[in-house]
């Protein structure tokens, strides 16, 4: 049987950052599919503050993006959302991110899931030798974009094919604002938000 004396094992946290305007099926794939190969206890989704590196477009108000991931999550036992970065001022950088996660989860093991084009900026994010001390990066595939892992730590950085989704956020939003269908690329709850609060449409 188990050993009584063994320390218990560290419990397992995927962080999954992002704009989410809105979440969609590509990011609840990637989480869900990173989550049973890394034997994860939970995927945090952690939607952004005021993005730095989108400073070039407007971006939905930041409670709109969190409560669409709420929706999008709520029947997931697994997955929550967390307020860490819009609750924080100024813009957010992945490594407050880890840092505010760390300090409400302190025993826990991190893993930074990450897709493709999101991996390429990775060195250069800020304070990213520290980010690489505090969790393991997980670098997931995304169609339209190759996923290398020149230049990466491979000690801290593991890349991972996921069923291919090919589906952006801002796809989602051109929809909406053409007065096309989004049902199946966004969570059915996802679909009747962005309608009821009028989002998207310019
Ligand atoms: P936008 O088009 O507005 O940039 P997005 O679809 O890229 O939106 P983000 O919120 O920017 O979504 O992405 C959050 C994270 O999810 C990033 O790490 C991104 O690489 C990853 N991601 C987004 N879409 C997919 C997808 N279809 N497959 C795998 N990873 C994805
Ligand atoms: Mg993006």
């Amino acid at each position: 049987g188990p050993d009584a004396t063994a320390a218990p094992r560290p419990r397992r946290v995927g962080i999954m950052g992002g704009t989410f305007d809105p979440i969609h099926h590509g990011h609840l794939v990637a989480a869900s599919e990173v989550a049973d190969l890394f034997d994860l206890d939970e995927v945090v989704f952690v939607p952004t503050g005021q993005p730095w590196q989108k400073a070039d477009r407007e971006v939905s108000p930041a409670e709109h993006r969190y409560l669409m991931a709420v929706v999008a999550t709520a029947s997931n036992p697994r997955f929550w959302v967390s307020r860490v970065d819009i609750d924080r001022p100024g813009p957010t950088f992945t490594v407050d991110t880890v840092r505010d996660i760390a300090a409400i989860q302190p025993d826990a093991e991190l893993f930074f899931i990450t897709g493709a084009d999101a991996l390429q900026a990775i060195l250069s994010w800020k304070d990213a030798e520290d980010l690489f001390a505090m969790c393991h990066f997980i670098g997931v595939t995304r169609p339209g974009y190759h996923l290398s892992g020149d230049h990466l730590p491979t000690e801290s950085v593991t890349l991972l094919d996921v069923p291919a989704m090919a589906i952006s956020s801002s796809a989602v939003r051109e929809r909406v604002r053409s007065g096309r269908p989004v049902w199946y690329l966004v969570p059915d709850g996802v679909v009747q938000y962005i309608a009821k609060h009028d989002l998207y449409r310019g």
